[in-house]
């Protein structure tokens, strides 16, 4: 789950990380009275999952209440593009007006969990900032990783090393630095966090370090434990097709391809992605309807793939376990007489009830199925068809 920056600026705060005054507002009135209260020169922040805002614009610094305004009405009515969003950008309905920092130094510092080694590692860089990606591509030997035991956490003699690399040798600044890193790890540790970045920290002019981007990000199968962060879910950030699946308990992830996938089992549905990619073709999602579909589920699963526009085609792949071939074969009719098939559809059922499944499907006389022997033959057989 992802939060937004506003609320990963308060879990750090809370944890002792310094960050500068920051209101919320939904419209130009408001972010113009956040203006005024806060006074001086503010930052105007665009709040959306996406990275990149600085470079696309949606990250500005303003010194008048109405360069305040002028900003808030740009990023109210457009979307934001950046390298994260994809060429269709993201809306905006939320934006922070924070206090503005005079910068000397950016850094970046960040957690994530080091799936090689199992624990987490936090990593720091002197070339924080807007280039990070950069640096990381070119010269990944900028970037400073210590690795935490996974119950001691974050240990004294790492902190030091970390500190040391961002350069610092005076005593305020190494103790701040130090503030920041147990803040961080400790946000990272307690929420179950995946990610927790800080870029960039920076130097201000009067010697203090600050956090003044922040982005976390918690692990979903933890989220239990966790009702507080929870409670910050926001649903209006995340894909439509995404939100329609998970109220239908299904698992899935839009892509960028265009062939629809409907499989049972997270395995089946890597073997099937894999295999399409194989006969040169691109999956448009993952789709894992899982083992106790229900018919209603398996519609519903027909309505959430055929609703992107991208799909050329669907390939259907059941290996008939706990779910049932006729089951899915009954969707299929359902979905074809209630949504139509607009492409192709191919379908491989295999399994328990599979010979029920085939009658179905072939007293039904459903348009555009083709039906295929195998899994290989369905992937060409989806591939030729789009
Ligand atoms: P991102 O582009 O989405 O990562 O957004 P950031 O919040 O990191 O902002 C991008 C860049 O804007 C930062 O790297 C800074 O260079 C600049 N910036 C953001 N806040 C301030 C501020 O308070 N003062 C100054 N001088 N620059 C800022
Ligand atoms: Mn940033």
């Amino acid at each position: 789950m992802k939060i937004h920056e506003y609320q990963s600026r308060r879990l750090l705060a809370d944890a002792g990380v310094p960050v500068p005054p920051a209101d919320v507002v939904e419209s130009v009135a408001d972010a113009v009275a956040a203006h005024q209260k806060i006074g001086g020169r503010v930052v105007v922040k665009a709040q959306v999952f996406a990275g990149g805002r600085g470079k696309a614009g949606f990250v500005k610094l303003c010194d008048t209440p109405d360069q305040t305004r002028q900003a808030a009405e740009f990023m109210l009515t457009n979307k934001m593009v950046s390298k994260q969003t994809g060429p269709a950008g993201v809306p905006v309905s939320r934006l922070l007006v924070a206090a503005a920092v005079d910068i000397a130094q950016e850094y970046y510092v960040g957690m994530v969990v080091d799936r090689a080694r199992r624990c987490p590692v936090m990593m720091v860089s002197r070339e924080g900032g807007v280039e990070i990606e950069e640096v990381a591509a070119r010269h990944p030997e900028a970037i400073i990783k210590e690795w935490l035991h996974p119950h001691l956490g974050l240990q004294p003699y790492q902190v030091r090393k970390l500190t040391q690399a961002l350069g610092f040798t005076r005593k305020e600044h190494v103790q701040a630095a130090a503030k920041v890193f147990l803040g961080l790890a400790d946000v990272f540790l307690r929420y179950d966090a995946s990610l927790a970045e800080i870029n960039p920290l920076v130097l201000t002019r009067d010697g203090e370090l600050m956090a003044i981007d922040a982005k976390i990000n918690f692990d979903d199968n933890a989220l239990f434990r966790h009702p507080d962060v929870q409670a910050m879910h926001d649903p209006t950030e995340e894909n439509a097709s995404e939100l329609r699946a998970k109220a239908a308990n299904l698992s899935y992830i839009a892509l960028d391809g265009n062939i629809g996938c409907l499989v049972n089992g997270a395995g089946l549905a890597m073997a099937t992605m894999d295999l399409i990619k194989l006969h040169g073709g691109e999956p448009a999602n993952f789709l894992d309807v899982g083992g106790s579909v229900t018919r209603e589920g398996a519609v519903e699963a027909f309505r959430i793939i055929l609703a992107d526009p991208k799909v050329k085609g669907v390939l259907v792949n059941i290996f008939g376990g706990i779910a049932k071939c006729d089951t899915i074969a009954e969707a299929l009719v359902a979905a074809a007489k209630e949504v139509g098939f607009r492409v192709p559809v191919v379908v491989r059922l295999e399994g328990t009830n599979v010979e029920k499944a085939r009658q179905i499907l072939s007293t039904a006389d459903v348009p555009g199925l083709i039906t295929a022997a195998d899994l290989t033959d369905a992937a060409k057989k989806v591939c030729a068809a789009v």
